[in-house]
């Protein structure tokens, strides 16, 4: 079968790739200045005949590598070197896969609700790897190399913390509070100290430092965002990424910002509108998303319609 808009570029670029020098015709479809504030002009190579597909609204992509499958997202070859095209799936899970359940239209909420956080922090010029969103369940993203950790910013307690601690879920903490847990579902993404992150080089110091300062200017920025439509931002999860500009590296924010990776509650009633619900059997996610997604304004105008992948490796 021959693709009919998507032309892959077969190389996966070594790391760094992405500081190629520009030749690119169809950089309009790609170039979003904003979404890369402070990561420096972004540079494309139109090589081996990679074209980008139109970013059409509804519209999924035809034909592409799938590289990496999770348990919410797919990652797929980018139309580009240095980019990647991530998918959100339906797919709930909880408690490290042990439950779970297929979510209709959490991909799409998620992806709106993304795109908006990533941008909104952009902005701010916090660096991210959102660079578009490309249809109701897809984003082009730069390609980073993941930092194995889970960054998690806690402004009162609750989830784990609060068992740990014996302490009433809700508890204002004396200040946000950054800590890391070291990526491995077969570990279960265990607690990890900063002694740990530094003696077995996950990341150094002066990483930790850098991660620390931009994981509270997610907070600051988010706890103001989710404030302004009477949420209150309990705790949330940010991965980190590393991009290659020649012999730099900066750290940037990855993967996902969304009600999947936060601790939201209601500032008056105290509903939980995140993943708590379907980890603790409140009622309906996708109710407690679209909520979310109403009231920041980015409530995509047919949720059910979404397109399904159709992926040929
Ligand atoms: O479970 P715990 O209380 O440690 O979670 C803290 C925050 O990090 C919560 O917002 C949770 O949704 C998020 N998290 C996540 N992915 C994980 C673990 C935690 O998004 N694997």
């Amino acid at each position: 079968m021959q693709p009919s808009v998507f032309v892959l570029n077969s190389h996966m670029p070594p790391r760094g790739a992405s500081g190629n020098p520009i030749d690119a015709p169809n950089r309009a479809h790609i170039d979003a200045p904003r979404a890369l504030a402070g990561a420096g002009p972004l540079h494309y190579t139109r090589g081996n005949g990679a074209i980008l597909a139109p970013a059409t609204e509804g519209a999924p992509m035809a034909r592409r590598k799938k590289l990496y499958e999770g348990k919410a997202k797919i990652l797929y070859e980018g139309p580009e070197p240095g980019t990647l095209v991530q998918y959100f799936k339906d797919d709930a899970t909880a408690f490290n896969a042990e439950k779970k359940d297929v979510i209709e239209g959490k991909g799409v909420l998620n992806n709106r609700l993304s795109e908006y956080f990533m941008t909104g922090l952009a902005n701010i010029g916090v660096p991210n790897h959102f660079i578009k969103r490309l249809n109701m369940r897809e984003q082009l993203i730069r390609q980073v190399e993941i930092v194995p950790l889970e960054v998690i910013v806690r402004n009162f307690a609750a989830g784990s913390m609060a068992k740990r601690l014996g302490l009433e879920e809700g508890t204002p903490l004396p200040r946000p509070i950054v800590e890391f847990s070291y990526k491995d579902d077969a570990l279960g993404d265990p607690l990890v100290p900063e002694e740990y992150i530094i003696a077995f080089g996950w990341a150094s110091q002066q990483d930790l430092d850098d991660i620390v300062a931009l994981a509270l200017r997610v907070n600051d920025f988010l706890t103001g965002v989710m404030f302004g439509v009477g949420i209150k931002l309990v705790d949330f999860k940010i991965e980190i990424g590393r991009i290659w500009e020649g012999d730099f590296m900066r750290l940037i924010v990855a993967d996902e910002i969304s009600p999947d990776s936060c601790r939201l509650w209601d500032i008056e009633s105290g509903q939980k509108l995140d993943k708590d619900v379907f980890r603790r059997d409140l009622g309906s996610l996708t109710d407690a998303y679209t909520e979310v997604a109403r009231r920041l304004g980015v409530l995509p105008s047919n949720v059910t319609h979404a397109p399904k992948p159709h992926v040929i490796n």
